[in-house]
């Protein structure tokens, strides 16, 4: 239960003045539902206007307020994307026009009758050899001299907001800030010449002082540090089983190969964190194509030569299944029982595999989400395993394994290569193992650059690819929106090139992309995986951990609208048998000086921890710290810059607050509690609750 004093902070927007179900939908899209949101949502930057008599006055691109006197509407055409438009003009006679798109449009004619005269505030643009303003920041009767400040927020907005709107509801959700106790450690706070948090608040709405928006972005540090350390500090006092294997299993492996190094040292690594009693916490961190899977196979069967169970978790269906068909296969003489548990095991099937989770028959398990669910019970669960779970649910997901009658021993894998700057943000203070060595014998992947217009050569290439014997990936972009609804668009652009080639290829390409149907899904995956179909058409859903050797050439539609990472994933997907493979990235259109160089980036290394650094420094990071917008952003708050600046100091004081007040019970610790809640890390909170 969420204390009391923060309950105005979590009332709904609609309690706000103005909020109704009109406001709702453009609200939602920026993530602003409760009235904390509102009060976090500070302008992106403010700009300062002058009032001027005449439009002579004023040059293009500045920011204006004058009074201008309508004197003709203009509606677009029935049916066309135009503007509406209000020809205004000034004392002199100068002609301006003021354009409003969309919906925004319907505003316009009740504020701007013809005849009168307003005073307007927005940027002067030019549109062909006429002056215009393009959605208006203000139109009000009052004078100038009001309407003249300063400087004035510029709020993020979506479609059906306006920044007076915004404004306002940002004043009124700074009215309804609660006291509260002080979180930061009082020493920290003085040397900083940090404000309280009201205060920064206040002033992040009203300028862009940097002590006050430090503030803010170092709470949301410091509740992301706390909530990690909790969830250490929760495995710490559970008590594991100290697993120590015979070896019996591992032996009887068939593995069509050797282990590298860095593999069996990242064994031997687990072998001592599991024969500990305190439940391992590890990071696996390889990139793609160092071969954790083999390596996490060896972890389960020392649970299981302890008889204990183990677990791995995918973070797609896609994923779960191959993983099962991997580690069946080099289980194969051993003798071990493994099952696959999705959302998808229904009726019978599913039972059969939870009563085998109960009574211990079934002594590995592989499956999506649905293996943490409350109705599924282990006998005894020795070991978890997270692949591929790069984004902040990670901790989330330990604290699930967490919850175990006994906490089990940890391992989480993933492939992005996160620079070190940020690991101890998304991953807190676990153990590290890295596979800094690939498998012998791998090529390097011949990456090309082609313009767009050259798509009839590279679909000549596949051809003769494909008529060579081997198979090959197509990928297409999909983007997702800011609510988080994919782009019917890039859909159409998967199903469209799937379409064309389809007519030239026939049967021997198959379509997946994320809004097929499960069945439909796998059983194309299925075709490809088996080398039934030649070409695999796809959105991004193949990104992480599709396994299939003999495909050697990867074709990447308008590859400048993916990141860097995600492009080094997909680039993975090829180069995993002997053969040479090939990546073409495809470039839509005209690029930018950094959409060049991202790609003349992947062209030039393979080295996923010196693409990260890179991406780092071209793009600032987002990609690593996920869409703001989206639900799985890391943080809301701090950005790239903070996050470096900041994070140690509110790790250490996390720390300290840890060692003297691990149950957060001190005033201060309360306090630390409010935090969590207010920056939805609940699940640090509960742990302290839990048995
Ligand atoms: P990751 O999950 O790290 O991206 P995988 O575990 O899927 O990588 O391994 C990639 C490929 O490399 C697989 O086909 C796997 O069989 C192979 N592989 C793994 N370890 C070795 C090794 N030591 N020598 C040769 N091939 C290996
Ligand atoms: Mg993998």
């Amino acid at each position: 239960m969420r204390p009391e004093a923060l309950n105005p902070l979590f009332a709904e927007v609609q309690s706000l003045e103005g909020v109704g179900p009109k406001l709702m939908k453009p609200l939602e899209k920026l993530g602003l539902t409760r009235v904390k949101d509102l009060a976090y949502h500070l302008p992106e930057r403010f700009v300062s206007r002058r009032a001027i008599a005449d439009l002579d006055a004023a040059s293009e691109g500045e920011q204006v307020i004058i009074a201008l006197t309508a004197v003709e509407h203009r509606a677009p055409r029935p049916g066309s994307r135009g503007p509406y438009r209000v020809l205004a003009q000034d004392r002199a006679g100068n002609i301006c026009a003021l354009s409003w798109f969309g919906k925004a449009a319907y505003s316009a004619k009740k504020l701007l009758p013809v005849g009168e005269t307003r005073w307007i505030a927005g940027r002067l643009d030019r549109y062909g050899d006429m002056l215009q303003i393009v959605h208006p920041d203000h139109i009000e009767e009052a004078s100038a001299a009001q309407m003249e400040r300063q400087s004035e927020p510029v709020y993020r907005l979506s479609e059906g907001l306006t920044q007076p709107r915004v404004a306002s509801l940002a004043a009124q959700a700074l009215t309804r800030l609660p006291d509260l106790p002080e979180w930061i450690e009082p020493s920290q706070l003085a040397h900083s010449g940090w404000p309280t948090w009201a205060e920064a608040l206040r002033t992040g709405h009203v300028s862009t002082d940097e002590k006050a928006r430090d503030r803010l972005a170092y709470d949301e540090l410091l509740a992301n540090s706390l909530a990690l350390l909790l969830v250490k500090a929760e495995g710490r006092r559970r008590k594991g089983a100290a697993l120590v294997g015979d070896g019996g299993l591992r032996s009887k492996l068939h593995l069509p190969f050797a282990l590298t190094g860095a593999q069996t040292r990242s064994i031997a690594e687990i072998e001592g964190d599991m024969a500990q009693e305190s439940p391992m916490l590890r990071l696996l961190q390889g990139d793609v194509g160092a071969g954790k899977t083999v390596v996490a196979l060896n972890a389960m069967l020392i649970a299981v030569e302890a008889g204990k169970q183990a677990a791995l978790l995918a973070p797609t269906e896609i994923l779960a299944r191959q993983h099962f068909e991997t580690l069946r296969k080099m289980l194969g003489p051993t003798g071990v029982e493994i099952a696959l548990l999705t959302g998808r095991a229904k009726g019978r099937e599913r039972e059969s595999i939870l009563m085998g989770l109960m009574d211990g028959s079934i002594q590995l398990l592989v499956g999506t989400h649905a293996i943490f669910q409350d109705t599924v019970n282990y006998r005894d669960l020795g070991l978890v395993v997270i692949d591929e779970q790069h984004r902040f649910g990670v901790a989330q997901r330990l604290s699930l394994a967490a919850k175990g009658r006994r906490a089990p021993h940890t391992l989480a894998m993933t492939a992005t290569p996160i620079p070190r700057s940020l690991t101890l943000a998304q991953y807190g203070e676990m153990d590290v193992s890295r596979l800094d060595e690939l498998p012998p014998g791998r090529q390097a992947i011949d990456t090309r650059v082609v313009a767009m217009d050259r798509v009839e050569d590279v679909v000549a290439g596949v051809e003769r690819h494909l008529a060579g014997g081997q198979q090959a990936y197509w990928v297409c972009p999909m983007v997702r929106e800011i609510d988080g609804a994919p782009d019917l668009a890039d859909i159409a652009a998967a199903e469209a090139r799937y379409a064309a080639l389809k007519e030239r290829f026939g049967d021997a390409v198959v379509l997946v992309h994320g809004q097929l149907r499960p069945e439909v899904k796998d059983a194309a995956m299925e075709r490809f995986a088996s080398g039934q179909a030649r070409l695999l058409v796809a959105t991004t859903v193949i990104e992480v951990g599709v396994d299939v050797p003999s495909a050697t050439l990867m074709v990447i539609e308008q590859a400048e609208r993916f990141g860097l990472a995600q492009l080094h994933q997909l680039r993975g997907r090829v180069g995993r048998g002997a053969e040479k493979s090939t990546c073409l990235l495809l470039r839509g259109g005209a690029l930018s000086e950094t959409g060049r160089a991202r790609l003349a980036l992947m062209r030039e290394t393979q080295d996923g921890f010196r693409i990260a650094e890179e991406d780092l420094a071209l793009r600032g990071g987002g990609e690593l710290l996920g869409t703001r917008q989206s639900g799985e952003a890391a943080f809301r708050i701090a950005d790239l810059d903070q996050v470096q600046r900041l994070l140690p100091a509110a790790h250490a004081d996390a720390r300290l607050l840890m060692e003297r007040d691990g149950g957060l019970t001190s005033q201060r610790g309360e306090a630390a509690r409010l935090l969590l809640y207010l920056f939805e890390r609940d699940w640090g909170v509960q742990l302290l609750r839990g048995g």
